[in-house]
């Protein structure tokens, strides 16, 4: 096993490292070797991404437009990840595009009983959004819990990397996607150009 930082930062080589379900949606389409690879092209990446996210896979008819769904998602929270930065808060529009996708979904909850006690048991049921469902919910979640945590949000401070993630560190001072991806990267380069003043 991999014990550097990374092995919570990609899962099967993709970032999953935004803190949340909405922002890794983002996080889909990295910069490698200096061009836009999207996570989701294809029916394959598509299902790769999905099980590193730990999402349903929809079933082989609605495969497709769930892919579409889910990108066409990914655009519209990009604009709200934007909208919240400069604004704090959601778009009417954001709002609606989310709207759309949870009025088809299903919550159902459940009180189990163990002998450890009785638990309330939530299970979604995402509907024919599929994983853009599960999406919408996670930035409606994010939303409504996180007012004035806007500043929490950012862009790595790599400018060859595209990666956005939410700063859950106490004084909120974290400027890399990952110390393992971007951080470092940075420090060697201070270094290098240390050693070549020196
Ligand atoms: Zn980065």
């Amino acid at each position: 096993m991999d014990s550097k930082p990374t092995g919570s930062e990609l899962r099967n080589g993709m970032p999953f490292l935004g803190g949340h379900l909405w922002l890794d949606l983002l996080n889909s389409t990295p910069i490698v070797a200096g061009a836009e690879q999207d996570l989701l092209a294809t029916p394959d990446r598509f299902a790769r991404w999905l099980a590193a996210a730990g999402l349903q896979q929809p079933e082989k008819p609605a495969e497709g437009q769930a892919r579409r769904t889910l990108a066409a998602l990914r655009q519209r929270l990009r604009t709200a990840f934007d909208e919240l930065r400069a604004t704090g808060t959601v778009s009417k529009t954001a709002a609606y595009a989310v709207n759309l996708l949870l009025a088809q979904a299903r919550v159902e909850l459940r009180l189990e009983v163990a002998a450890s006690g009785a638990q309330l048991v939530e299970t979604f049921d995402p509907g024919p959004g599929g994983p853009a469902a599960a999406v919408a919910r996670d930035f409606a979640h994010f939303a409504a819990t996180h007012a004035g945590a806007s500043a929490r949000l950012k862009a790595c401070a790599n400018p060859a990397c595209n990666m956005v993630f939410f700063d859950a560190g106490k004084n909120a001072t974290r400027r890399w996607c990952s110390m393992a991806l971007c951080g470092n990267r940075e420090k060697i380069k201070r270094y290098r150009k240390r050693q070549a003043e020196a």
